[in-house]
């Protein structure tokens, strides 16, 4: 394929934007080339500057579960933006999302919307830390909660990718109250709380990891980190700005019947607008301002026109009643399909998979926390990354990011992936 223009619109953007994006992980530094520019996208498909069309396996990175321009998010936003785009006052829109929200989701009495995943995790935090009157928060290593300094201690994903998983600009006096725990791996965990008693506020997971590649939780493993928070008066976090809304209706939670006490959303949760949110249970959540003294704000939450885009789309999942299950079958099948032609063409590999969420480790080792994710073979998954690229295909180009299957692709799309795959290592 020919990216003439992309490459003329990237060398344009980086003298005005660094490394001419606007988040890193849209940057191809892992895979090497110059990031595509899109002109726009419909369903399942991707169609670039350079007139290529696409199949899209990233899709916002999460967010366009039923596909690209869905006909019902979009009426949603035209008709809202027709009347008014902000106003920093109460909207009804916003009761009706958070009605639907408290009403899918389990645990949670109330929820507060905010404008990326990013601040729903750093609020979360600081609302642990409010009600349980303790400073510090445990998290796993390779696991990502947006880019908000307690985080960036051992962050997957782009933080990864890009070799700086300590950022300068975090201060070591904020370093100092994150805990770092492996994932899967409870005896980490309980070795933290023994050596910091009545010192952790909250323990924040993404329940499914999706940062370091998709890596389920082994049995048992949620069940005890809930076990060990009631146990050390703890606050459990489910960081589910991935999972929210695409693994279940309720999501992790519903899925694998484990109790968070905090859950973060994003990604789906705004149809593809800006939108991301924190929930808990009204004990919890009460003692946010302006009920409470923990301060948390923004200008533009519960912006209309996102609220409107989100309330669309989770309407559309609550009223499909198969489309969890539809989601987990397309990706079973390609997980089969490719697992089948790789297995053929004796390439090393694992592939991990729940529900719409899949990631192809090229590494034959179990994958199962960070460290484990960190072996795969790089030099593969470049030559895996382009030569899909060359066909139609485009997955993220970075071996630490998980695909995110959507309902508009076919059993044809799936198949021309699977056959991409073939073609690239035959
Ligand atoms: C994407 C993501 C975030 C950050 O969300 P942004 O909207 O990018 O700030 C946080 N946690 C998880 C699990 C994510 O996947």
């Amino acid at each position: 394929m020919i990216y003439k223009r992309s490459s003329a619109l990237f060398a344009a953007a980086e003298k005005v934007i660094p490394g001419g994006v606007n988040s890193p992980v849209r940057a191809f530094k892992a895979v090497g080339g110059t990031p595509i520019f899109v002109k726009e996208a419909k369903g399942a498909y991707l169609y670039d500057e350079d007139g290529n069309v696409l199949i899209d396996y990233i899709n916002s990175w999460g967010p366009m579960i039923l596909g690209h321009a869905y006909q019902p998010v979009v009426d949603a936003v035209v008709e809202k933006a027709q009347k008014g785009t902000s106003f920093g006052m109460p909207t009804e829109i916003e009761t009706q999302i958070a009605e639907l929200a408290v009403s899918m989701v389990p645990n949670i009495d109330k929820i507060r919307f905010v404008n990326s995943g990013t601040e729903a995790c750093m609020s979360a935090v600081r609302l642990a830390r409010g009600f349980t009157g303790k400073d510090k928060i445990i998290k796993f290593a390779g696991c990502y909660h947006g880019h908000s300094d307690s985080f960036l201690i051992q962050a997957g994903s782009g933080a990864v990718t890009f070799g700086s998983p300590n950022s300068p600009g975090v201060t070591a006096g904020t370093a100092k109250d994150t805990l770092l725990a492996n994932y899967n791996n409870l005896s980490s965990v309980e070795a933290l709380i023994a050596a910091n008693k009545n010192e952790i506020a909250c323990i924040i997971i993404e329940p499914v990891a999706g940062n370091m590649g998709c890596i389920p939780p082994v049995k048992g493993f949620l069940e005890g980190l809930r076990t060990l928070c009631d146990a050390n008066n703890i606050l459990l976090i489910f960081d589910e700005v991935m999972t929210g809304f695409r693994l279940a209706k309720g999501g992790v939670q519903e899925l694998y019947g484990v109790d968070a006490d905090i859950v973060c959303f994003g990604k789906v949760i705004g149809g593809g607008l800006p939108v991301g949110a924190f929930a808990a249970r009204n004990e919890i959540m009460n003692q946010l301002a302006p009920l409470g003294p923990v301060y948390q704000a923004g200008t533009l939450s519960g912006n209309p026109l996102a609220m409107a885009a989100g309330f669309a789309m989770l309407n559309e999942l609550n009223n499909d009643k198969d489309v969890f299950k539809r989601l987990a079958e397309k990706t079973e099948y390609l997980h089969k399909g490719l697992a089948r032609v790789l297995y053929n063409n004796n390439i090393t590999h694992t592939i991990n998979r729940v529900g719409s969420m899949i990631s192809v480790h090229f590494d034959k080792a179990n994958v199962i926390d960070f460290e484990t994710a960190a072996k795969g073979n790089n030099e593969t998954f470049k030559t895996f990354f382009h030569g899909m690229l060359n066909q139609g295909i485009y997955i993220a180009p970075s071996a630490f990011e998980t695909w995110f299957i959507t309902d508009a692709l076919t059993y044809n799309d799936l198949d021309k992936t699977i056959a991409a795959c073939d073609a690239v290592f035959r």
